[in-house]
């Protein structure tokens, strides 16, 4: 049976090395800090089922598209007792990640069955934080974190990513956050705009 909802789910969507991360584990220390009961949550669940969905992305996207789709499957328990005992879930990537990354690279008819398969599949976020950063800035964060220059491939693959945030960023589930600030600056733009968005919430409530 499926656990009575209580909790918010808060997607974070974005390129690599736009700040994902780094937003979802301060803003989850802060809206704890401000006595919320928060948990974090990150795709893909399984890494071995992550890698293996990367290694095939480039040749057959569907492919990996699949693998990225059960993975979420096989996490939606976990997610909705997450959701069950929590004010809020943050979920660093969700099904967003497989159509801006997966199916910006397939043909739109099989678009159009993926996003179809992911709304039978996953738990639909309240709200979706698209940190928005350019391809350029983002390949130096990742290069100064240790990885090899960005090939010409990768470029492009990233800068089809961005046009696919940049449509899917018209649902009005989905809160734009520019990337080019300060963490500090980042996280108070977004807690301002959760607790906004869950005003009347009583400070504590569900903690257990
Ligand atoms: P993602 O999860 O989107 O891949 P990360 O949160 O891991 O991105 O950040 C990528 C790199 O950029 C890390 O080295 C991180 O320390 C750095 N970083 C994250 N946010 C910012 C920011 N607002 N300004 C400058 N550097 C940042």
């Amino acid at each position: 049976m499926t656990a009575r909802r209580r909790g918010r789910l808060i997607a974070v969507e974005g390129i690599d090395g736009s700040g994902k991360s780094t937003l979802v584990r301060a803003l989850a220390r802060v809206l704890r800090r401000d006595g919320w009961s928060v948990t974090v949550s990150s795709e893909p669940n399984d890494p071995v089922v992550g890698r293996s969905a990367l290694a095939v992305s480039a040749r057959d996207p569907w492919r990996a598209a699949a693998y990225f789709t059960l993975d979420r499957l096989a996490a939606r328990p976990e997610l909705e007792r997450a959701l069950a005992t929590h004010d809020f879930v943050f979920l660093d990537r969700s099904f967003y990640s497989t159509l801006a990354y997966q199916g910006s690279a397939l043909p739109a008819r099989r678009r159009a069955e993926l996003a179809a398969w992911q709304r039978r599949v996953a738990v639909a976020p309240d709200l979706v934080f698209w940190v928005r950063l350019s391809v350029d800035s983002a390949l130096e964060r990742v290069r100064r974190r240790g990885r090899a220059r960005a090939s010409t491939e990768r470029r492009r693959i990233l800068e089809q990513v961005d046009r696919a945030y940049a449509r899917l960023s018209r649902d009005r589930r989905w809160v734009t956050l520019e990337g080019d600030r300060s963490p500090r600056e980042l996280v108070e733009d977004a807690r301002g705009r959760v607790v906004r968005r869950w005003p009347r919430r009583a400070r504590g409530r569900g903690r257990r």
